[in-house]
């Protein structure tokens, strides 16, 4: 009897590294988690995956794997699937592919994990369908993903897509930790969120979130969302600095490629139409008019999976037929 085939996608990340068994369809069969191993620079993390997949794959005698892709946190040369960086595993120079590829015994695609959730989002989320698609994931940095004529923008040295960099405030903006400062990521960032509301906390000690803040003992993106929604002036404010921004981003964004979709993905997005309507607003103020009214901004659809089911769907792409 023939066996089914499957996608395996792993998606690396600095605590979990996340994995799943995926169909040809681009449905999960099966997902779990490791902790990731950061002992000795992360020499232990390629065996530990390898070792991992085939005791689950034990338990499917009539299933095989037929190639795999992974996301890793940092730029990668594409074609040799090495990682030049990757600060928080400890990584260097590291050839991820080929490692994983002697492991695993299936051939392997590698890329960065912004680009892996972009592709996801583009196979089986918000961008099914589409042929160019732009996919911003606001976590605790901001990452990118540039899907044009159904590629991957990867660029000379594997740098395409870092959208989070964009630079929006050109003069006396805050540090970011790619080394400039006033990058869209120290505004619309989890981080660059609770950063912003905490000013305004010190401006406004009276407002709703100031006395959260108090209560608390700390502050987050989602409670800034959830006063914004009981019409606490000061949240208001702070949404309305972090849309303008994102805004701004997307329309400069949206006039290089004019894609079908502008998604945008990771936690602080869970905010929903709070956040995307008023950053739907400056889009529409920023952007060219023909690119105003043919590209749509939208959330994500695919939540913590969308990383390793663009890892599988690229995989599929390269290897699978
Ligand atoms: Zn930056």
């Amino acid at each position: 009897m023939e066996k089914q085939e499957w996608l395996l996608g792993i998606d690396l990340g600095g605590t979990t590294v996340k994995l799943a068994f995926v169909n040809k369809e681009g449905t999960i069969v099966e997902k779990w988690e490791i902790p990731t191993n950061l002992v000795d620079n992360g020499i232990h993390i390629v065996s530990e995956i390898a070792s991992s997949v085939k005791e689950k794959m034990g338990k499917w005698p009539k299933a095989a794997l037929v190639a795999a892709g992974m996301g890793a946190p940092g730029p990668v040369d594409f074609e040799t699937g090495s990682i030049y960086v990757a600060v928080n595993i400890g990584w260097r120079n590291y050839p991820l592919k080929s490692r994983l590829e002697r492991e695993l015994g299936i051939p392997v695609v590698v890329d960065n994990d912004a680009n892996m959730a972009s592709y996801g989002e583009f196979w089986k989320g918000t961008g099914e369908g589409t042929n160019d698609l732009v996919c911003i994931t606001l976590g605790t940095g901001v990452g990118g993903g540039i899907i044009a004529n159904q590629e991957l923008v990867h660029g000379v040295s594997g740098a395409g897509g870092e959208l989070g960099h964009i630079t929006v405030i050109p003069e006396g903006g805050a540090s970011c930790n790619c080394g400039k400062t006033g990058c869209i990521e120290t505004i619309a960032s989890a981080t660059g969120i609770v950063r912003l509301t905490l000013e305004e906390i010190n401006k406004k000690p009276e407002s709703l979130i100031a006395n959260r803040y108090r209560d608390q003992g700390l502050i987050t993106s989602k409670d800034l969302f959830e006063c914004v929604e009981e019409h606490d002036e000061a949240s208001a404010a702070v949404l309305d600095k972090v849309a303008k921004y994102l805004g701004l981003t997307a329309a400069h964004v949206g006039n290089c490629l004019n894609p079908d979709k502008i998604v945008f993905g990771g936690g602080v997005s869970r905010a929903g139409e709070v956040l995307l309507s008023p950053v739907r607003a400056y889009f529409q103020q920023y952007a060219f008019p023909r690119v105003a009214e043919s590209t749509s901004l939208e959330c994500a659809s695919l939540g913590n999976d969308a990383g390793v089911i663009g890892a599988a769907g690229l995989a599929y792409k390269q290897y699978g037929n």
